[in-house]
Order: C-alpha cells, then sequence, then structure tokens
C-alpha cells in the first residue's frame, strides 16, 4: 500500500490500514497461516548476542529480577471511571478534558488538551505526550491523527467498547513553549530536564511535579513523542533503557528498526519513569519546527504497535524485518567553518570514506571541503543548519559491522534505509523472525544527543548553582 500520508496530502485524515482483526494474520509471501494459538504467551525476551558484554549482563540480570509473568486484568473486578485532573470518565468513552498546568487563583494556568479513551474492559494505563519541547510538532500531528475516523481501517477509530484499559493523549504538553514556538518554558528552562519537579522550586519545576504527580505517574506506560532540537533531523528511533523489563518489551513493540539504549538525561522524563518503575519510551523523529510525514506515520504505527501488544486495542503488532540495538555512536565532525551541505540525508547507510557534506566559506570563494566518513553504517541524525564551525558535529553514525547483508537489503536506490511502516502498512511477522543486531560503542558524553552541545541543566544541577551563589 503506498504511503497515505505522503501521497495523498489531500485527505483529511491518513489511513492507516491494519492487519484485519477477525482474520488470522499470515506472514507475507508464505501461503500457509501461522495459526496464533500456539504461539507462546509470555515468550522470554531476547537479548541480542552481541551487545557488549558488560551491558548485556546488566540488561540480562534487571530482566530476570522482574521475570514475573505479565499483570493479567480480571475481567470480573469492578472497572471504574478513570480519574484524571479532577475529572471522571466512565468505562466505554471518551472524554476530551483541559487539564491546568498551573494551579493558580490568578494569572495564566496554561491548560493543555487530553483526551481520554477509557476503555469498557480493564486493562493498563498507557500515557501517550507529545511537545514536551513546544516547537517539537511530530508528536502533536501524530497524535491528533491517532483520533481520527480512519486510525485502525477505512471508517475505524480507536473504538472505546473495544478498548481494554486507558488510553490518555496528551498531545501538546508544553504549551507555553507550544505557542511561543519553542522548546523551552516560559522561564527559558527544559521541561524533560526537571522531572519528577518541585512544588516549591522555579516555575518549570513546578509544572514538572505537577504533570509528573497527576498525569504521568498514574501510569503503567509512557509513551513520550519528540523531534531533533533546533539545527538538526533524527530519522525516527526508539530510545529506552533496555534493562527495564516493561520498556524493553514496549520498545521492541514499537516496532521500528533503530533502537537506542540510553538511560536518558536526568531530569528527563523517560529516566524520571525508568527510575520510578514505569515503563517508558521516546520516539525520536524528524526535527523541531518541521511536520515530517514519514515520522509522523512511523509514530502512529508504533503507538498502535505498542497498544496491539499490551492488548489496550485489538488486532497484532507488526515487526520490522530486523532492529539495531545500539549502545554507541560515532560522530561525525567538521574539520572546517563556514556553511555546511549535507548530501547524505539522516537514514542514509554511507559507506566508510563516502562524502557526506560539503563545507564552503563565501569569503574563500571557489573554495569547498569535503566530509567523508570514518566508517560504514547508518545515519540517525544530521544537521539541518548550515553554519559550522571546526568540530561542530554534523552527523551521527550507528557503525554497523554485524548485519550488513540484512540492513542492505532493506535499502532504496539512494542508499536509504525504508523503515518498517514508512512504506505502507507493516507486515506481522513472529518475534522469533526478527534479526536483532547489535551496535557496540560508547554514547560520547553519556546520552545520544550529549554531543550536539545540548547540555541543559538538570533541577539537580541548577540548584547546585543556585546554592552556590547564595
Ligand atoms: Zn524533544
Amino acid at each position: 500500500m503506498p504511503n497515505p500520508l505522503i501521497t495523498h496530502a489531500s485527505q483529511p485524515y491518513p489511513l492507516v490500514a491494519s492487519s484485519n482483526d477477525s482474520d488470522p494474520p499470515s506472514r507475507r509471501g508464505d501461503t500457509i497461516p501461522v495459526p496464533r494459538a500456539k504461539r507462546r504467551r509470555h515468550q522470554p525476551l531476547k537479548v541480542a548476542n552481541q551487545i557488549p558484554q558488560i551491558r548485556r549482563k546488566e540488561i540480562e540480570k534487571a530482566l530476570e529480577k522482574g521475570s514475573k509473568t505479565p499483570e493479567k486484568w480480571s475481567r470480573s473486578s469492578s472497572w471504574k471511571s478513570h480519574r484524571i485532573g479532577g475529572k471522571l470518565v466512565k468505562p466505554g468513552t471518551v472524554r476530551h478534558i483541559e487539564y491546568d498546568l498551573m494551579d493558580v487563583e490568578i494569572g495564566e494556568s496554561w491548560p493543555i488538551p487530553i483526551t481520554i479513551i477509557h476503555g469498557a474492559r480493564p486493562g493498563p494505563v498507557v500515557t501517550i505526550s507529545g511537545a514536551i519541547h513546544g516547537n517539537e510538532l511530530v508528536g502533536p500531528l501524530a497524535l491528533t491523527y491517532l483520533r481520527a475516523p480512519s486510525i485502525i481501517g477505512e471508517d475505524k477509530a480507536i473504538d472505546p467498547a473495544l478498548v481494554a484499559g486507558t488510553i490518555r493523549i496528551v498531545p501538546i504538553v508544553n504549551m507555553p513553549g507550544y505557542r511561543r514556538r519553542s522548546r523551552y518554558m516560559t522561564d527559558g528552562r527544559d521541561l524533560n530536564r526537571f522531572f519528577p519537579g518541585n512544588e516549591d522550586s522555579n516555575t518549570t519545576s513546578r509544572v514538572a511535579h505537577r504533570l509528573w504527580q497527576e498525569i504521568f505517574s498514574p501510569s503503567d506506560h509512557i509513551i513520550d513523542l519528540h523531534s531533533a532540537a533546533l539545527g538538526r533531523t533524527n530519522m525516527p528511533q526508539i530510545r529506552v533503557n533496555l534493562a527495564n523489563r516493561l520498556s524493553n518489551r514496549s520498545a521492541r513493540a514499537f516496532g521500528t528498526e533503530v533502537i537506542l539504549d540510553s538511560e536518558g538525561p536526568r531530569g528527563s522524563l523517560r529516566r524520571t519513569a525508568d527510575d520510578a518503575g514505569i515503563s517508558c519510551i521516546t520516539y525520536e523523529g524528524g526535527g523541531a519546527d518541521e511536520s515530517d510525514p514519514e515520522a509522523i506515520q512511523i509514530a502512529m504505527y508504533g503507538i498502535l504497535n505498542v497498544l496491539r501488544s499490551l492488548k489496550v486495542i485489538p488486532g497484532y503488532p507488526s515487526r520490522p524485518r530486523f532492529r539495531l540495538l545500539a549502545s554507541g555512536s560515532v560522530w561525525l565532525r567538521s574539520d572546517y567553518g563556514g556553511l555546511l551541505d549535507v548530501l547524505t540525508p539522516a537514514g542514509s547507510f554511507i559507506e566508510e570514506g563516502e562524502l557526506v557534506a560539503t563545507v564552503t566559506d563565501p569569503e574563500y570563494p571557489g573554495k569547498s571541503m569535503e566530509i567523508r566518513t570514518p566508517t560504514q553504517g547508518l545515519l540517525i541524525c544530521t544537521a539541518t543548519h548550515p553554519f559550522v564551525t571546526t568540530g561542530t558535529p554534523i552527523g551521527h553514525l550507528l557503525p554497523i559491522i554485524k548485519g550488513l547483508k540484512t540492513v542492505r537489503r532493506r535499502l532504496d536506490e539512494e542508499g536509504l534505509l525504508v523503515l518498517s511502516g514508512a512504506d505502507g502498512d507493516p507486515p506481522w511477522r513472529e518475534d522469533d523472525d526478527i534479526e536483532d543486531i547489535s551496535v557496540e560503542g560508547v554514547w560520547e558524553g553519556g546520552s545520544p544527543d550529549a554531543e550536539w552541545g545540548e547540555n541543559p541543566e538538570s533541577a539537580a544541577e541548577e540548584e547546585a548553582e543556585e546554592a552556590d551563589q547564595i
């Protein structure tokens, strides 16, 4: 099926076809359908063999600790109304509320929209958030489409009568930032560095506290949607702490090829949720101030995949052909100052020594310098802003040594990786059919984003600084 978001831009809503719930899924290319009943219900989680040994042991240990069977939701237990922000949502209904980021008697309370789909049957609470960074629009767009009348097939919206559990959709968390088209809150702070927040501290910390207490911590699962910060763009990818058993499961269920194993920055929603034992994954796709149709479509498929794998909505999750489980990366940097022209977009597979970008300088007309890659791999993020100085990162590369054949098979004629879901409805396949490919190394600076120079203070660091000043 063609990509509806890309090829039929005039359609009011994307039409996401899905496996028909009443038909057993069949493998594409196979004539014999796979009987579902024979599938193991709770398969042990696989840890890629080639993940660096130390990290592999950490993950295995953590997975063992929590190896109890997943929670079963009793159908006979009384399933009550869902309470959120002082409001009640009856089972089997959808409610749209406005939730105030600030509880104030006078002044702006910053209401944000939240849609709650409270299922007719018991199940987990899944909170899906966008625009914690106010200018990252892939999240808000994907979450708007998630409520579309044809999201799970022609004329099929998510029906609360068929939902087991509660889906809470928060398309724009940082409304003050969104209104100003800014990543930050009004006090210039990064909301995603201040969780779990503090009700007596600065504005951003107070908002984080309220969100954490009332929206995020009463969740079983969180999916947080992001895009790259201004000046760069991400190919669709999941970031997760693979040592958290439930997050690990959600990350795989999301169904996109690239999974970066990292803890997340201090004060981020993901790290805070992880520490509190709540499953949380971050999706990254596209760039700030951009509407990236492919990133939006993959986000929608991914959310549906996670909801299906949790049995919150009916149907079967689709899975990619392979997963790159990455624990490290290589930064491509400019050795020159000037204006950058990136020749290989994010998502390109590049060969060792390949020309990735050129740098020119209007002060030296006619001169052009080349930036070549030191190693082969997948470019997961590139700079989009042309200004560079020597040392500026211009790309973020996953060096790929293992599984090369598998990866190459999914490249288009331009050398771009065709992501699951990018070319239409992704196929269903067994989890055992997926090849796990590890990318070894370390995250320079501790986080996949650190080398872009974005190291906003966390609440703890800022408080330490304030204390020093007094
Ligand atoms: Zn973000």
